[in-house]
């Protein structure tokens, strides 16, 4: 029997746990832990983006500051709000929505986000804390996709674990938190020899690639564990993960699906986040 993996129900199970967290971080501190969600330009999915997350955080009883800046804000004026971010007490994280407009290097955006604020784990810094094994913000989807694991009770030490994709949110951090796991892990890309076998010796695989239906039967191992990142929409306006979904569902153990796998986790784990960071800051 393959186990669906529910990232629906399990993101609920954090939202619950986050919720209490944040009544209690109030009720010892006197302030709500607070999240400044900061979105340039008019990008439609962006705007959904980020309207989703700062009413989650709403709901969780965080503080939330949503900032819309018309999409040929200056990158030095957009680096003057994540300076007065930086230093506004009322604020623990900071998440800047990708992509930027093309004059603004998201690079030099998310570098001057304080380590400490960085709700989306982008930061230099932390990502070279969560590569040495140190505590840091992680990266929200990857994390959120560890969550689903334990939540399974999947163990992953010793498996062979198969990313595809090396993007700097998705791929490169999961390998990150994997290899903390203890799985050997290969990270796949365009320019991988072999892809299928490759996928094929896999005990765990990770699709982050952003093709519909990518991954098909063929190259799963029978009862392998199955994560799909992928969020595409098809010609028929319904969305598809980067797994061909029900085929492989019958040769793995267990399978996220999409939607309701890891999409919902991404915007948990950043209140989880938030959380955390605020935890850290104290009062
Ligand atoms: P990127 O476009 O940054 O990375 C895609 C990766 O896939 C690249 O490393 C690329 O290789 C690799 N790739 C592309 N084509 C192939 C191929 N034919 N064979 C092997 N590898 C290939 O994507 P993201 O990591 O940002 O996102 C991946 C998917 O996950 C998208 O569908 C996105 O929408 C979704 N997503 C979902 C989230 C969620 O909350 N569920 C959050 C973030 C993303 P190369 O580096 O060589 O170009």
């Amino acid at each position: 029997m393959t186990t669906i993996l529910d990232g629906k129900q399990t993101a609920k199970e954090v939202r619950a746990r986050v919720k209490e967290g944040c009544a209690a971080f109030l009720e010892r501190t006197g302030r709500a832990p607070g999240l400044a969600v900061v979105l340039v330009g008019d990008d439609p999915a962006s705007a959904i983006y980020t309207r989703n997350k700062a009413k989650a955080a709403a709901k969780c009883g965080m503080y939330d500051v949503h900032h819309r800046l018309d999409a040929a804000t200056p990158e030095a004026e957009v680096l003057d709000l994540v300076a007065q971010l930086n230093e506004d007490p009322g604020v623990d994280g900071i998440l800047v929505q990708l992509p930027l407009p093309s004059h603004i290097d998201p690079d030099k955006i998310i570098a001057a986000i304080a380590p400490e604020k960085d709700a989306d784990g982008f930061h230099p810094i932390n990502v070279g804390r969560l590569w040495i094994g140190h505590a840091a913000p992680v990266a929200c989807t990857p994390l959120g996709i560890t969550t689903i694991l334990d939540r399974y009770e999947i163990d992953v030490k010793g498996m062979n674990a198969v990313i595809i994709g090396r993007s700097n949110i998705v791929g490169k951090p999961m390998a990150a938190l994997l290899i903390r796991r203890h799985a050997t892990v290969t990270i796949c890309h365009s320019r991988t020899k072999d892809l299928a076998g490759v996928i094929r010796g896999a005990d765990l695989v990770v699709a982050a690639i952003g093709r519909a239906k990518f991954v098909t039967a063929d190259m799963v191992k029978e009862g392998a564990v199955v994560i799909d990142v992928g969020i595409n929409r098809l010609e028929d306006g319904t969305l598809a993960g980067d797994v061909d979904f029900e085929p492989v569902a019958e040769r793995a153990g267990a399978i996220t699906p999409v939607p309701g796998g890891v999409g919902p986790m991404t915007i948990a784990t950043l209140l989880a986040n938030v959380l955390e960071l605020a935890e850290a800051r104290g009062a």
